[in-house]
């Protein structure tokens, strides 16, 4: 048979991360290297009642074909639940925010579009915008997310800016009030979209994060949101706001793409969430998320002690950025930590262009706190051992070139 791909089924990249992670489901691993919410956290009680009540009472509907748009009341509840003025028709129920950002992409992008990314990104987004074959642009970025003097100064022609303001994935950074005040003027004054991705924003820990930059310029901007984080990821349920000037675009896209999400999982969705149960189910989530990374953080400070790493204290969501000391290529290490029975993520596969190959993520929600102490303290003994060998490799090189005559 001559199977011919297509030109963006070569685009498709065969996820560098699968390939790296392959070696840490060994049994016996402790990964902090997944992006999974904690199961803890899955309120499987409520959706049990909710699946008895949707199925007795509305158990047609439920199981037939359903509106492209999603179940109208969950699009008014997604409405309510945002902090600025949202008509239910600019909501589109997506399958996961992950459906959204290829929405996004099919509708927006050519071949060749510039789309302007943070440095460094959520690769999810990368790999849903690879098959439109555009060139993604990084934009310099500090602890706070991107500069707004970089995105005004590579914006002309750019088709959009993809952005995560609140608890990054993967450096789990937060965007501040006058940063957004500063990129949210930059892309007005441009005429540049944004397209934010806010997947982690409820779950903050000690205070909620500023207002989304949509608040600020609903006109320009693309929300996506999800159901993931404060519910679970397998009932695959995200929302987008958009314009009016493009969600027809993005529902035609939808209708294309699956016809409709889950009719079933959304009537269950909003059944469980009609009588304010996210308002007491979030906070719990954040508790447990604050403690796994307090934990997290304290055994980094104690396991890292003397060695030249640097990390952050993330302010919510599931994910640490950790930057290794010079000539450790966290590519090179994750095999050598694997084998002291610890898992991350290597960093350069989240950069659009240039990658820092010091970097790694860590997920402090799915491990407990006893295997957090215990997979630190692994990490931090590779890494002793790794610049051992440096040290010890470069001592060899000077004893042998200064026994050369
Ligand atoms: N955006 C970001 C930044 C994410 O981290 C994720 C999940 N890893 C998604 C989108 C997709 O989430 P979902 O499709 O489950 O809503």
């Amino acid at each position: 048979m001559n199977w011919k791909l297509a030109a963006r089924a070569e685009k498709m990249n065969p996820s560098v991360l699968r390939e790296i992670l392959k070696v840490t489901e060994r049994p016996g691993i402790i990964s902090l290297a997944g992006g999974l919410p904690s199961p803890k956290t899955f309120p499987i009680s409520a959706f049990a009642e909710a699946c008895a009540q949707v199925l007795s009472t509305q158990g047609e509907a439920a199981l037939q074909y359903s509106a492209s748009e999603g179940f109208a009341p969950l699009c008014q509840a997604v409405a309510d639940m945002l902090p600025w003025k949202v008509d239910p028709a600019q909501v589109l129920i997506t399958t996961g925010s992950q459906q959204g950002l290829d929405l996004v992409a099919k509708v927006l992008l050519d071949p060749g579009s510039r789309v302007l990314v943070e440095t460094p990104t959520y690769l999810g987004a990368l790999q849903a915008f690879a098959p439109m074959e555009p060139v993604p642009v990084g934009v310099a970025s500090d602890a706070q997310g991107v500069l707004a003097e970089d995105l005004l100064a590579k914006a002309p022609g750019a088709r959009f800016a993809y952005l995560l303001p609140n608890f990054q994935n993967p450096t789990g950074r937060t965007m501040s009030e006058a940063r957004r005040a500063a990129v949210s003027a930059a892309a007005k004054s441009a005429g540049l979209p944004i397209v934010e991705d806010n997947p982690y924003g409820e779950l903050w820990f000690d205070e909620a994060p500023p207002l989304p930059l949509t608040a600020r310029n609903p006109e320009g901007c693309i929300y996506l949101g999800s159901f993931s984080k404060v519910l679970a990821p397998g009932l695959r349920l995200g929302f987008l706001v958009a314009p009016k000037a493009i969600f027809p675009k993005l529902l035609q896209a939808k209708q294309a793409a699956d016809l409709h999400s889950p009719i079933f999982n959304q009537r269950m969705v909003f059944e469980v969430m009609k009588d304010g149960f996210l308002d007491r189910h979030v906070p719990t989530i954040r508790a447990l998320y604050k403690r796994q990374r307090d934990a997290m953080v304290a055994a980094l400070q104690r396991e890292m002690k003397g060695l030249d790493v640097e990390f952050n204290t993330p302010a919510g969501g599931m994910f640490l950025w950790l930057r290794m000391p010079a000539g450790i290529d966290t590519v090179a290490l994750l095999p050598k930590a694997v084998e002291r029975g610890v898992a991350f993520v290597p960093g350069a596969p989240f950069y659009a262009g240039e990658s820092d190959s010091r970097t790694l993520r860590l997920s402090f929600v799915t491990a407990s706190v006893e295997e957090i102490e215990k997979a630190i303290a692994a990490l931090a003994a590779t890494v002793r051992e790794q610049l051992a060998h440096q040290l010890a490799a470069k001592t060899e090189q000077l004893l042998a070139s200064a026994a050369t005559p």
